[in-house]
C-alpha cells in the first residue's frame, strides 16, 4: 500500500497513485475513522510488503508486489510466535538450507491477514547457535500461502477490530526456493525491524482516525443529550473532555505527520515513528474511553457507536510494538545519542 522506493521497479510498480508514507497515512487515518478493523487489514498488507520494498531485489519486487497490483490480493507480516512477540530474537521458527532450497518449520501467531494473504514475509532463525547475535541469526523469506506445508489456523476471536483476520500459521517442511530469501542469509532481523520506520506512522495515523471519530461522536451526542435543562455540552466538565480529546487528536496527527514526512524525505525517523505510534495509541484509548463517558449508560451499549471504538482502540497499544517497547526504543535512541555527544 505504501509505495516509497527509488529503484526502477519501484517506479514501474507504483500503482499509478505515486504515494509515499505520508499519503498512505492520510488514507489510513480516513479508513480508521470509518473502521479500524478495515484499516488494520490494509495496513498489515503494507507491513507485509515493506520488507520487500526496502530489501527485495527487482525480481522479488516485480513478482510479489506486482501481483498485489494486478489483482486485489493482500500480503501479511509473519514475525510473532506463540512464545515470542516483543522479544523478536526469541522466535523459534527454523529454516535449514538443503541444496538450493530452505526448509521451514515452526509456528507464527497473531498474523493479521493470516488466512487471506497471498504471501507472507516470514522471519526464521537460520543460525542455531544460541551465541550468534540477532543481527546475524535470522533470515527473511517470502512464503506463498499455497505452498505445501503452510497451514493457517482458525480466525482468532479478538476484543475489537473484528473485521481484521488474525490467525496463527503453521509451517511444516515448507520448501522455499533460494530466490525467495531477502538480501541473504542472516539479514532478516534488520529487515524485519527496519520496516517499522515506515509502518509505525500509518499505525499512528489509524489511532488518530479513531480518536477523531470518538471526538465527533461525543461532540454530536453532547449537543443532543440534555440533563438539568441544558445540553450536556453546556456542562464544563463535559466540554473540557471534548477539549482534551481535540488536544489529543491534533497532537497525535502532528506526530504522525512529522514521522511520515521524515521517512519520505530520507531522514532517520526511528524515534519519531515510535513517539507517534506510542502517543497516538494512548490518545486513541483516552478519547474512546472519554467518549463512552460522554455517552453515559448509552456509551456502554452496542446500539451506540462508541463501545466499538473503545474495544478497537486497545490493540494500538499492543501491535507493531507495545507502548512499553516504544518507550524502550525512544529511551535507547536518546541515551545512545547522548553518549555519542559526551
Ligand atoms: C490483533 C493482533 C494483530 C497482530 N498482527 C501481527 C502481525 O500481523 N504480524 C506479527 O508478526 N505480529 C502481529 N501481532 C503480534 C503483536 O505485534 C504482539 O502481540 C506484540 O508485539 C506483543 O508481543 P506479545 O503478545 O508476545 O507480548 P509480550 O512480548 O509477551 O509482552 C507482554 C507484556 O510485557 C511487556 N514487555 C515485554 N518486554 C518488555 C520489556 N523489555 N520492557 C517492558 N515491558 C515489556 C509488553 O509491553 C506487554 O505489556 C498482532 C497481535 C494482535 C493481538
Amino acid at each position: 500500500m505504501y509505495w516509497h522506493h527509488d529503484s526502477y521497479w519501484g517506479h514501474v510498480l507504483r500503482s499509478g497513485m505515486d504515494m509515499g508514507v505520508f499519503d498512505g497515512c492520510l488514507v489510513a487515518e480516513e479508513l480508521a475513522y470509518g473502521c479500524t478493523g478495515i484499516m488494520t487489514a490494509m495496513e498489515a498488507s503494507g507491513l507485509g510488503q515493506t520488507p520487500i520494498i526496502i530489501a527485495g531485489n527487482k525480481e522479488q519486487q516485480k513478482k510479489y508486489l506486482g501481483r498485489l497490483i494486478d489483482e486485489p490480493l493482500v500480503a501479511a507480516y509473519g514475525v510473532t510466535e506463540p512464545g515470542a512477540g516483543s522479544d523478536v530474537a526469541g522466535i523459534k521458527t527454523r529454516a535449514e538450507k538443503k541444496g538450493d532450497e530452505w526448509i521451514l518449520n515452526g509456528q507464527k501467531m497473531w498474523i493479521t491477514n493470516g488466512g487471506v494473504a497471498n504471501w507472507y514475509f516470514v522471519l526464521a532463525r537460520t543460525n542455531p547457535d544460541p551465541k550468534c547475535p540477532a543481527s546475524k541469526a535470522f533470515t527473511g523469506f517470502i512464503v506463498e500461502r499455497e505452498w505445501p506445508g503452510v497451514t493457517p489456523g482458525r480466525k482468532e476471536q479478538n476484543m475489537g477490530q473484528r473485521a481484521s483476520d488474525t490467525r496463527g500459521i503453521t509451517f511444516e517442511d515448507v520448501r522455499i526456493p533460494k530466490e525467495n530469501v531477502l538480501i541473504g542469509e542472516g539479514a532478516g532481523f534488520k529487515i524485519a525491524m527496519g520496516a517499522f520506520d515506515k509502518t509505525r506512522p500509518p499505525v499512528a495515523a489509524g489511532a488518530t482516525g479513531l480518536a477523531q471519530r470518538a471526538l465527533h461522536e461525543a461532540t454530536k451526542y453532547s449537543l443532543e443529550r440534555k440533563t438539568f435543562g441544558v445540553p450536556i455540552a453546556r456542562h464544563q466538565a463535559v466540554a473540557f473532555m471534548l477539549a482534551d480529546m481535540a488536544i489529543g487528536v491534533e497532537t497525535a496527527r502532528i506526530a504522525w505527520q512529522r514521522a511520515a514526512w521524515m521517512v519520505d524525505h530520507g531522514q532517520k525517523n526511528t524515534v519519531m515513528a515510535s513517539v507517534a505510534k506510542c502517543h497516538a495509541s494512548e490518545i486513541a484509548n483516552k478519547a474512546a474511553t472519554d467518549a463512552v463517558q460522554v455517552f453515559g449508560g448509552n456509551g456502554f451499549n452496542t446500539e451506540y457507536p462508541v463501545e466499538k471504538l473503545m474495544r478497537d482502540a486497545k490493540i494500538y497499544q499492543i501491535y507493531e510494538g507495545t507502548s512499553q517497547i516504544q518507550r524502550l526504543i525512544i529511551s535507547r535512541e536518546i541515551l545512545t545519542a547522548a553518549t555519542q555527544t559526551n
